[in-house]
């Protein structure tokens, strides 16, 4: 069973079931191979959300693909992450805070981190 837990208290109730199966199967897998819990910042965005709304057309949040999972806090590493998620997932997205991991079907990776070493 899933487990994902809010990172911030204020953060919206997180509904798996917003969540494409797949998605849901892949995290998962990745949650038993860490053996932890995993902190998400963000899951399902509607395509009416501010960060949906501006792109041309909705980004895989919006397709219930994607997740964003909090890292570099004192619970797992966004390295650690990235490096077990290679095999479940298709988009891997790097940032400060969080990692960015979706099902789209083929590969991408972009790093938007601004205090890389
Ligand atoms: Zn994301």
């Amino acid at each position: 069973m899933l487990s994902l837990s809010p990172a911030h208290s204020n953060s919206k109730v997180f509904l798996e079931s917003e969540l494409a199966p797949e998605l849901r199967l892949a995290l998962s897998k990745l949650q038993r191979e860490l053996g932890t819990s995993l902190y998400y910042t963000s899951g399902y965005r509607p395509p009416t959300h501010p960060i949906e709304a501006i792109k041309p057309k909705p980004g895989t949040h919006a397709r219930r693909i994607a997740v964003d999972i909090a890292c570099n806090g004192n619970f797992i590493s966004c390295d650690t992450i990235h490096t077990y998620a290679l095999k479940h997932f298709d988009g891997i997205g790097r940032y400060n805070t969080h990692i960015h991991l979706d099902l789209r079907g083929y590969p991408a990776r972009w790093d938007k981190r601004t205090n890389r070493k």
